[in-house]
């Protein structure tokens, strides 16, 4: 059974340096007789719109192939982009939302179908077919008012799952006004199709981040675990490091992604139950087996709030930072806590 843990950064500070201590023999071991490793890196421009950082470790004498698995990688993610984004007019997912198309193609859809599983998971709280609601909100703060209900309750009638039938496991909109937004969600996808090339590749070890969202493999040249950079939810500053193998780490947070109405901020993130944006939760990380899991769970967590927490799926850790920089509270599953690394602000009052 999942237990909530609330406590502030600076009690996480001692923990953390403890961890640390005991944990570096382990991470510095290599097997002996291995051949020596290295890593290539390379950062694409504007994946997504942001920021892209990409690693593969191989063996020295093997070095020429990583530029190989490197385009290889970088194509999924640029693959992915080009069907699912909301902002690429002729991209499939545009072609959907706009009725060109009624179903989507199989990579899209597959999207879709575990988009699906995250609503049911999540008791609804992320839900890919709530862009109407999305766009309201936008609408409304480019003219500077809040929506009304009766706007908000029209956006939820025009899409929901009840309105998509399943053809060979692929949606299928039963009504026009139907749109998805795959913004929850894809990018953790597409970070994960770029990783399992690399793996398939031969890589012995890689690193996919696309604006701070990482899914790593295998080990690091000198044979350890990945860090993991995690920001101050209230400022931009590096707090402190996880050290993670074979895991993904995905942030959802209104610090760097609101609209104002008002003189007020409000999250990019809607209950899709209530129409409302989800102001309560600055940050959210969650640490999961694969990416498309951690993202869909940051966003879907974004939503919950800490009772979330204990909806998460087996082997899936997440800290929440509740409140405000003033006064915050800082919420982990128990197993969280054992991937904390290195503490960047020994200091670790927030901004
Ligand atoms: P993320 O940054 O991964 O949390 O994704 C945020 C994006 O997901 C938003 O910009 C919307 O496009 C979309 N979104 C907002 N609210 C939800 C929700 N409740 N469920 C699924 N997607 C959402
Ligand atoms: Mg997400």
């Amino acid at each position: 059974m999942m237990q909530e843990s609330r406590v502030k950064f600076a009690g996480l500070a001692i923990l953390v340096v403890a961890i640390a201590l005991t944990g570096v023999a382990i991470w510095k071991t290599q097997p002996t007789g291995e051949r020596p490793l290295v890593s290539v890196m390379r950062q694409p421009q504007r994946v997504m719109g942001t920021t892209c950082r990409l690693i593969v470790v191989v063996p020295q004498d093997e070095q020429r192939r990583a530029n190989e698995m490197l385009d290889a990688a970088e194509q999924r993610l640029r693959h992915i982009e080009s069907l699912c984004s909301t902002y690429i007019e002729t991209s499939e997912l545009s072609r959907f939302n706009t009725g060109q198309i009624d179903q989507l193609g199989e990579t899209t859809g597959l999207i879709a179908n575990l988009a699906h599983g995250f609503w049911r998971e999540s008791d609804g709280a992320f839900d890919v077919t709530a862009r109407p609601q999305f766009q309201l909100w936008k609408r409304c703060a480019a003219e500077g008012r809040l929506p009304r209900k009766d706007e908000i309750a029209a956006a939820r009638e025009l899409s929901h799952w009840q309105l998509i039938v399943w053809d060979r496991s692929i949606p299928r909109k039963t009504k026009p006004t139907v749109q998805f937004d795959l913004g929850g969600i894809a990018k953790g996808y597409a970070i994960q199709q770029a990783l399992v090339s690399m793996h398939e590749a031969g890589a012995v070890g890689g690193l996919v981040d696309v604006g701070g969202d990482v899914h790593c493999f295998g080990v690091t040249a000198d044979g350890g675990k990945w860090e993991v950079g995690l920001r101050d939810p209230f400022g931009q500053r590096v707090l402190f490091h996880l050290k993670v193998r074979n895991r993904a780490v995905c942030t959802s947070g209104n610090y760097a992604r609101f609209v104002e109405i008002d003189g007020k901020r409000y999250s990019h993130i809607i209950d899709p139950r209530t129409g409302m944006p989800a102001d309560h939760v600055p940050s959210v990380t969650v640490i999961a087996m694969d990416a498309t899991t951690a993202d869909a769970w940051a966003t879907a967590l974004s939503v919950l709030g800490p009772s979330g927490l204990e909806m998460l799926p087996e082997d899936t850790e997440a800290m929440i930072v509740t409140g405000t920089s003033d006064d915050y509270d800082v919420h982990t599953t128990p197993g969280f806590n054992g991937y904390m690394g290195k503490f960047e602000v020994q200091n670790s009052k927030l901004e």
